[in-house]
This record gives structure tokens, sequence and C-alpha cells, in this order.
């Protein structure tokens, strides 16, 4: 295997007996992004310098044999047995790690993809950031995405657009469209993403990744350039769901300076997979929404894949139950009443006076912010700002946003009742698979309709994965979502194991 093939696992097995440096594994994935990232565009800049330093450290610490260390004698230097990886000081020591450029980087670039932030440098880095630090990664560079995760294409990045691995013609997806091709076209080990609506499970799933959106309230927001600020979450992008479960671990926690933060314990979420056997998951049931595979428009391919993934479900013991999410019908049009109201108070703050691009030709104040926010914002984020600042106003308010958020309360309600007859709940992440670049780009409504199967998710702020479970008839890649009660990741990821080993078709790769 090639060291950019490699899992986090892999890799760190590799480091600890010294097969290959953390140099080595950095500069495996920088050569891979000169050969191949001018085509692909999933990065908006790639921190070379940076990388290879931290690499160096880590490399430093592998030979003072640090990476055996655990939490609580982070600064002594006995080795004990208990090697389990959220026990460890270092869980990622060395491993190249690429980050949603939507997330505050100390010293590096922070664009948001979006021509107002374009020379925007944060003084600090995000609490996810510095955990990942912490644990020892190596940030090799901020991934593409759309202008302020604003998207489902990754085309609507105000720089350039992101390529499919598996087919150039093809979206990778969106908004985190930047960090599921660099993970799928191994241009860096594992990456994280931001999912306010599906944009980690949707491109994930068109990347042939794995990715979790974890409960709303598990990962502290700080740091991250807020969209919906009630919806988005910051999850990990992986080649499987043990990277997955590695990451997660990582970035997970109560974090004071985030007020949604939740202070709930925090699981070992690789143990339950180390411990896995084929009846593991007997007795576990899975509900099948009836209004999601009645839905017009569902791929054939999609709902092969889907049927495919679901038997392999049942062998392993899952039984299948049918629920109903009656509201699925009003789940789009709420969210793109709730999110677009989120992101026009968010952004306001980008007006040209305080940081980012400031006009200069303007005649007076009120003029400098028309100019700056027309020149800065893609015709999307405008979008939405102008349909948000109309669902909020005074008069339109109880009509647009008040009704959204009921529609909203609703929308729990349904998953409340429906886990009462189940443990997890399974879905298409997308109707179709990964659609060709330019497809869906001057249609937001259909754009906005591949959401269907993700934002309901996010609306109930519940944990969801991706994992790959086939590939169309033109070797596109598909992905299963599982879905499972608030702070219930460890279904999801057991459930997730247990489908991604008995497929077998992790770990296949882009023919790139
Ligand atoms: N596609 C959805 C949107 O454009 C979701 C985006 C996301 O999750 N960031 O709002």
């Amino acid at each position: 295997m090639y060291l950019h093939e490699l899992t986090i696992q892999q890799a760190k097995k590799g480091l600890e007996i010294k097969d290959f440096s953390s140099v080595d594994l950095v500069n495996a994935m920088l050569d891979r992004i000169e050969k191949l990232d001018g085509d692909i565009g999933a990065y908006i800049s790639v921190d070379a310098d940076g990388a290879r330093k931290a690499a160096l450290e880590a490399d430093q610490r592998i030979s003072n044999k640090e990476h055996l260390l655990l939490k609580d004698e982070c600064s002594s230097n006995n080795n004990k047995t208990d090697r389990k990886i959220n026990a460890l000081c270092y869980p990622l020591l060395g491993i190249p790690v690429a980050l949603k450029d939507l997330l505050c980087t100390r010293g590096l670039k922070t664009t948001c993809a979006s021509k107002i932030l374009e020379n925007f440098v944060p003084q600090y880095d995000a609490t996810v950031v510095s955990m990942l630090k912490n644990a020892g990664a190596v940030i090799i560079g901020k991934t593409n995405l759309d202008e302020f995760a604003m998207g489902s294409s990754t085309e609507n990045s105000g720089f350039h657009i992101t390529r499919n691995p598996w087919n150039r013609d093809y979206v990778p997806g969106g908004s985190s469209g930047g960090s599921a091709a660099a993970v799928s076209a191994q241009m860096c080990t594992a990456a994280l993403g931001t999912d306010t609506g599906g944009s980690i499970r949707q491109p994930a799933s068109h990347c042939g990744v794995v990715g979790i959106k974890p409960t709303y309230g598990r990962v502290s927001r700080y740091g991250l350039v807020s969209y919906a600020s009630s919806l988005d979450q910051i999850g990990p992008i992986t080649r499987d769901v043990t990277d997955a479960a590695i990451m997660l671990n990582v970035i997970c926690g109560h974090d004071p300076l985030d007020s949604t933060s939740a202070n709930v314990e925090v699981p070992d979420f690789t143990a339950a997979l180390t411990q896995f056997e084929t009846d593991s998951l007997k007795g576990m049931r899975a509900g099948i929404p009836k209004e999601f595979l009645s839905l017009k428009g569902l791929d054939p391919d999609v709902e092969q894949a889907f049927n495919n993934a679901k038997k392999t479900l049942e062998k392993l013991g899952v039984e299948m139950v049918e629920v109903s999410l009656p509201q699925t019908d009003y789940a789009v049009a709420a969210y793109y009443v709730i999110a677009p109201s989120e992101a026009s108070s968010n952004l306001a703050r980008f007006d040209g006076v305080r940081y980012g691009l400031r006009d200069t030709e303007a005649n007076d104040l009120i003029d400098m912010y028309k100019k700056t926010k027309s020149k800065g914002f893609g015709a999307e984020v405008q979008r939405r700002i102008i349909t948000g600042t109309y669902a909020l106003s005074a008069g339109y308010y109880d009509a647009y946003y008040g009704r959204a958020t009921k529609v909203r309360a609703m929308i729990r309600d349904d998953f409340t009742r429906a886990f009462e007859s189940c443990d997890i709940i399974i879905s298409p992440v997308a109707p179709t698979p990964a659609f060709k670049i330019g497809e869906n780009i001057d249609d937001p409504l259909t754009m906005y309709l591949t959401d269907i199967f993700t934002l309901s998710t996010n609306m109930a702020g519940l944990p969801g994965i991706s994992v790959p479970c086939g590939f169309s008839s033109k070797e596109l890649p598909i992905g299963l979502q599982i879905m499972a009660n608030r702070f219930d990741e460890m279904a999801i990821i057991r459930a997730g194991y247990g489908l991604e080993h008995t497929l077998g078709i992790k770990q296949k790769f882009p023919d790139i």
C-alpha cells in the first residue's frame, strides 16, 4: 500500500514501528496534492511548510515514545498497558488532516470560499482545530466548499469548483466537497467538514467515504464561521468508520466557549468496534421511514444500493420496522426558511468595516455597505440573505419564520415518536448519485430538493452517518444514511461498522 492510501489506524501503526515517519507521510500527501489537485480542486490553501514542521515535531515525539502516553500523564513518560485510543494523549500523532475552510485557523487564511474573506487570517484556532493539534494531528491545508457552506455541490465556491475524484465531470457534493474529495483522492488521511443540512453526509456519499454529523451540541462550534447557528455541526470525513470514530473522540466534548455545547459524557466510540462480532448487531431495530421511499425522483441505482444495504443489515441480525415521519414533505421548505433567516443575521457582520473586503470607491457608508456586499458575496449567498431578511421582516415573520419553526418542532416530534420503535433509522443519503457539474447550478429549487433525506436530521439535532454501500451503473459511489437518537453516535457507528465490514467495499479507491 502507498502511504497516501493508509487509514488513520494503519498510519499510526506504521509510524509507531518506524516503517515511515510523519514527514514521509506528509510529503506523500503534498506530492499527491501537487500531482492531482490542479484538476480536482479540493484545496483552497495548502500549508506545506507548517505541515512539514508539525510532522518533524511529531516524529520527535514518536522517537521520545510520547505516542504511548496516556491522557493523565502527558508530561511524564511511563508506558502503561491500557492503550485504548481515546485514553491516549496524542491519538493522532503525525496524521495529516485537512480542514474545511470555514474553520478558523490561527495564522492561516480562512476564506469560507468567499471573496469577502479572501485575505482573512484569524487570530485564533477554532476549538476543534486546537483539539486536533493537541492530539498531535498535522494540519495540511484548508479545503474548498460552497461559499459559507451554502450549497450541495461545491460549485458555489467563490474561487473554483471541486471535481469528483471518481469521475471529474461530476460534482463531489457539498458543501464540504473539498474535504470529501481530498479524503477520497487520498490527498489527506482524514478531514473535518461541517453539516447544516447534509454537508458532511452528502459529499461523503458522493465521494465514497465515511462522514459523521454528530448530535447538535456534541462538538464545539467555537471558531466555526456560522452559517445557521441552530443547525451547524462539525464532524469527521474519513476512509472508514473506525477512523471516523477516532476523529470523533478527539473533537467531542464540552466547551465553555460555545454556549450550545452540551456537557455530556463522551464514550469511547472505538471500543465497540474493537470487540465487534458477527452477532453484535443482533436485536438492533432499524426504522425505515415510509415517506422517504415513496418519494418521487428516487434514482433506481440508489434504491438498489439501499435495498442491498438493508438486506446486509438484516443478515447481521438487525430487525427492520416501518416508521413514519409525516412532516417529510415540509422539511425542505421549512429548512430553506430557517437556514437563510439565520444566515441573513450571521452574515450581517461582513460589512466592510471590521474585517474582510472593503469597497474603496463608495461615496458614503451605505454605498460602501452595498458595494462591499455586492462584490464580496456570490449569487447564492446573496439569494439566501435576501430570502432570510424577507422571512424575518416585520409583517412576514409569523407567516414564514414563525411557521417554519413550528414545522421544525413537529419534525423533532416525528423523530421522537419514531425512535420509540427503533434504535436507528436508515435511508438513502441523497435521491441520486453525484450529478454532473453544471446540471443543477442554475436551478436552485432542484438543488435544494436534493437535501430531502439529510436536513431533517439537522432540524431535529440528531446524529447521522453516511457509509459507502454501493455504486451506480456509472461507477459513482452511493452511501447509506444511518440516524440515531440524540447523543447515540455509538449506534450509528456500530451499525455503520457492521455494514462496512460485511459489504467489503471499504478501501475501494477511485482510479486516479
Ligand atoms: N445544501 C444545504 C444548504 O445549502 C446544506 C448545506 C450544509 O449542510 N452546509 O443549505
